[in-house]
């Protein structure tokens, strides 16, 4: 594979056309064309410039292959990296705006029980200016420009633990929030890790006020490690610690994910526990019920039940939301549109 284009700040863009001969104002012209979600093959610059760059560099290190449209209007992308591997994002639209979901890893190798996306293991880390390109591309097939954006939040909760791949995801945080690119503040970006607790501690002093969320999905240890083996890294007390060093670092209150799965940390006693050891915390809850994965046996609960979950966390003073499951109809959760079409059309991955 060739170097990515997009992987480069403004500064090192003009380093590079310096090094080409060409004068500093050419970099600015470049980077907004690749912000505007341009191939290099589109760029507004000399043939012979042109030529130089993509001997060097990708065309178009990440190509909408298919865009599966869900009827309550969530787009689910099939991304094609320019090594041949496959990766997903999706589009939601809400009333306050498009919220795109990002990938930051092909696969994952975090193994969590009800996770599509980690079922054959991590394949390999995403460059900062591939995540990048993957709302730039979005951006710019939905019509959006740079002024008027079609994507206005963003959220890391695709396939891969962005943590996992912490240099090149802090990098795309600096790009994405970049004034004069796509310029998306920080406020309007979520971040979801599995609790790298030593990960989220150099994060909070990277001064990017996002929104933290962490994959809790039980209140002890030893439950959580039944579907997360990473909880045997890592203990929910120093999570917590790491998410209150954010919070000073930051002044944003923490999100905590918890994903109801049945028989297994959806009863009223799970709720008790949840409320007990996050009350007080300048925290919020989001639950989800599970989306069912086929090739994993665990198994949703009722809305009813999801309702009466959150029902208990309210009583106990938790600010809590259930949130709607978008795009089931299209293999709505991680990794499942990857899976289904790896298992479809054979793998045509590579390492
Ligand atoms: N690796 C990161 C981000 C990935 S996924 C993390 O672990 O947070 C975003 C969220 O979806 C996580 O909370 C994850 O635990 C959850 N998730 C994954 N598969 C799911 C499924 N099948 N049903 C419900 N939630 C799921």
């Amino acid at each position: 594979m060739k170097e990515i284009l997009q992987d480069l700040t403004p500064q090192q863009l003009e380093a590079l056309v310096t090094e080409y001969g060409e004068q500093k104002f050419r970099a600015k012209q470049i980077f907004q064309g690749l912000m505007q979600g341009k191939k290099l093959s589109e760029l507004p610059v000399s043939a012979a410039l042109r030529t130089k760059l993509l001997e060097r560099f990708e065309d178009e290190p990440v190509r909408i292959q298919e865009v599966f449209i869900s009827q309550d209007g969530t787009k689910k992308y099939l991304f094609a990296l320019a090594d041949g591997n496959l990766i997903e994002g999706v589009l939601m639209q809400y009333k306050y705006g498009a919220t795109q979901c990002v990938s930051t890893q092909v696969g994952c190798r975090m193994g969590c029980k009800f996770c599509a996306s980690t079922l054959n293991g991590l394949i390999r880390n995403l460059t900062a200016g591939e995540i990048l390109s993957e709302i730039l591309i979005v951006n710019r097939s939905e019509g959006g420009t740079l002024k008027e954006r079609a994507v206005h939040n963003v959220v890391l909760m695709g396939s891969g633990e962005p943590f996992d791949n912490y240099e090149n995801v802090v990098k795309f945080l600096r790009l994405l929030t970049l004034e004069g690119g796509i310029h998306i503040s920080a406020r309007n970006i979520s971040l979801s890790t599995c609790g790298l607790v030593p990960k989220m501690l150099a994060f909070a002093k990277e001064g990017i006020p996002l929104n933290l969320t962490v994959s809790l999905h039980a209140s002890t240890d030893e439950e959580r490690a039944r579907t997360m083996p990473v909880a045997n890294a890592y203990q929910i007390a120093d999570i917590l610690k790491a998410c209150d060093v954010y919070f000073r670092e930051t002044g944003r209150r923490y999100i905590f994910e918890y994903s109801l799965i049945g028989g297994e940390n959806s009863d009223e006693k799970h709720a008790r526990a949840l409320a007990a050891l996050l009350k007080g915390r300048p925290c919020h809850v989001n639950l989800i019920r599970l989306n069912e994965v086929k090739e994993r046996s665990l198994k949703t609960v009722t809305e009813k039940d999801a309702y009466r979950f959150l029902g208990m966390l309210e009583r106990e003073g938790i600010s809590a939301t259930l949130r709607r499951s978008m795009g089931n109809d299209i293999g709505g959760a991680c990794g499942q549109l990857r899976a289904s079409y790896l298992e479809q059309n054979g793998s045509g991955e590579t390492q």
